[in-house]
């Protein structure tokens, strides 16, 4: 398909080319008249004064383009010459007469010519800029599908086939990916073997007339998954698995992004049993208002994305997943039954999540006998998935910087900080007497901590400033995960913040 349409790019440039240069060629040789090169031009005035000199014997008057050649001479010496004739001479054909030159007038029937002119200078540029007309169109109703505007420019040239969505299509073997990738997250993992399932053998569903989900809404924070549950699903479905970001839907013009849906559904349903992923459909998925500052495009997009979702033949298999952060923003009609109907929480990993989340993704780099991760999870709450792969791949980093070739528990430790609160900064340079100001703030923290029955153990302190702007911090490690705090460790960990100030003064 790409092959028909760059051959036919190439011969629409090819004609377009021959008919420019033979705009040129006609236009020059009319413009120009065929001279012939053994006709010789001279001035007016040398004209008269050769007329004088007897040496002219024959005039011919071309009143059409005011032009007068003449010849010199008989026979083998006769010359043709050609100036252009003074417009108020009225004495020419005195002086010509005078000196028995024999002069003709001739009358050029010009008619032809002026129609030739007529047709090269208007016809053929108005026929140059309709077959560009007739380009644009055709590859703008192509990439709209046939009922899409008939003219419309704005898309202008360049960039391979506006409106088509441009989604990233995987073959289902090619994901690379199952659930076994996929740290924690049981509960997201079981919800969605239902879908893997129906993809699987959609009969066995058909048969007894359930109705699978159309689409899952993955939520959750960042990093925590939801593209690669999404994949794993394709993966473990043997599917085509599309994916596209929301916001690739949001176009400049309206109904291109209306246009991408669809073509969307078209590829999808060329290729079902598939998966289709939005990543962040809040940015089309928007509730929609009627304020003045509603915007067309975006609604026209999400119309469509709707009426596609009502319209697609349930029982070929084709399910959207659509992962977003901020489910509370999203459209009611985009959750409505028969839409993403099923919502699955991705939460951020617990203790026990990421030290598998950091087990798995270990496993793909070669480490030094005996290293604990788990030491790494205690010491990353609140950290993603997406953090805790960061950890690692930082760790193997720092392992080759030092010219190491495996990873140490100092390389991992030593990560946590630069994931958490940012490389060692070098350029900034504490004064000494700021440095102990930050001594006895952080030590102030430490001893508070350590002091006291309920708060976590003190891991290490630093005074290095990091490039999130810390100038130094005291890091505790909890023991294991809980998750109420009594009123006494909300005191106490009070006291362990206010412990900074009070050791510096
Ligand atoms: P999201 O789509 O939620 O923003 P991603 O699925 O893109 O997050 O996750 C980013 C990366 O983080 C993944 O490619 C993977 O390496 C890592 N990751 C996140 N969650 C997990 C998990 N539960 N198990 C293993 N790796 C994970």
């Amino acid at each position: 398909m790409d092959m028909n349409e760059n051959k036919r790019r190439r011969s629409m440039l090819l004609y377009i080319l021959i008919a420019i240069i033979a705009y040129l060629a006609i236009s020059q040789a009319l413009g120009s008249g065929l001279t012939a090169s053994r006709v010789q031009s001279v001035t007016y005035t040398e004209f008269l004064n050769m007329v004088d000199d007897n040496k002219v014997t024959n005039v011919d008057l071309n009143t059409g383009d005011n032009t007068l050649t003449f010849t010199t001479g008989e026979g083998d010496s006769q010359k043709i010459y050609e100036t252009t004739m003074w417009p108020t001479d009225d004495t020419l054909i005195q002086r010509l007469d005078e000196h028995g030159v024999n002069a003709d007038a001739n009358i050029p029937d010009t008619s032809g010519d002026l129609w030739l002119m007529l047709l090269v200078s208007y016809g053929l540029p108005i026929l140059f800029f309709l077959g560009i007309g007739w380009w644009l169109n055709r590859r703008m109703k192509k990439a709209m599908g046939d009922d899409g505007p008939s003219m419309n420019f704005g898309g202008g040239f360049g960039g391979g086939g506006l409106g088509k969505s441009n989604a990233k299509e995987i073959k289902g073997e090619d994901t690379g990916v199952t659930f076994k990738d996929v740290a924690g997250q049981d509960e997201a993992k079981e919800s969605l073997q239902e879908i893997v399932s129906f993809l699987k053998n959609p009969e066995k569903y058909n048969e007894i007339g359930a109705r699978c989900p159309r689409g899952a809404l993955l939520v959750g924070p960042p990093g925590t998954g939801k593209t690669l549950l999404a994949k794993a699903v394709a993966g473990e479905a043997g599917v085509t698995f599309f994916q596209i970001a929301g916001s690739a839907f949001v176009e400049m013009f309206v109904g291109r992004g209306a246009a991408k849906v669809r073509d969307l559904f078209k590829q999808a349903n060329e290729k079902a049993p598939c998966i289709i992923f939005i990543d962040e459909i809040d940015a089309v998925g928007k509730r929609r208002d009627s304020s003045l500052s509603s915007n067309d495009e975006r609604e026209q997009t999400l119309n469509q994305l709707l009426s596609e979702m009502d319209g697609f033949d349930n029982h070929k298999g084709i399910v959207v997943l659509a992962a977003t952060n901020r489910p509370e923003t999203l459209d009611q009609a985009l959750l409505r039954p028969g839409r993403f109907d099923r919502r699955i929480p991705v939460e951020l990993p617990d203790l026990a999540g990421r030290e598998a989340i950091l087990q798995i993704h270990a496993s793909d780099v070669k480490m030094e006998p005996g290293i604990d991760l788990g030491i790494v999870a205690r010491s990353t709450p609140g950290a993603s998935g997406a953090d805790l792969a960061n950890i690692i791949n930082e760790a193997a980093l720092r392992a080759v910087r030092f010219g190491r070739k495996k990873v140490t528990q100092e390389d991992l430790l030593e990560s946590v900080d630069v994931v958490i609160a940012g490389e060692k900064k070098k350029s900034t340079v504490l004064s000494p007497h700021e440095k102990e100001v930050v001594s006895y703030h952080e030590t102030g923290h430490a001893i508070v901590a350590a002091m006291q029955k309920g708060s976590a153990p003190v891991s290490k302190i630093t005074i290095v400033p990091r490039t999130s702007g810390a100038l130094g911090f005291t890091m505790q490690v909890e023991e294991d995960e809980h998750f109420l705090t009594t009123r006494q460790e909300a005191k106490d960990k009070i006291a362990v913040l206010c412990g900074g100030r009070a050791a510096e003064r």
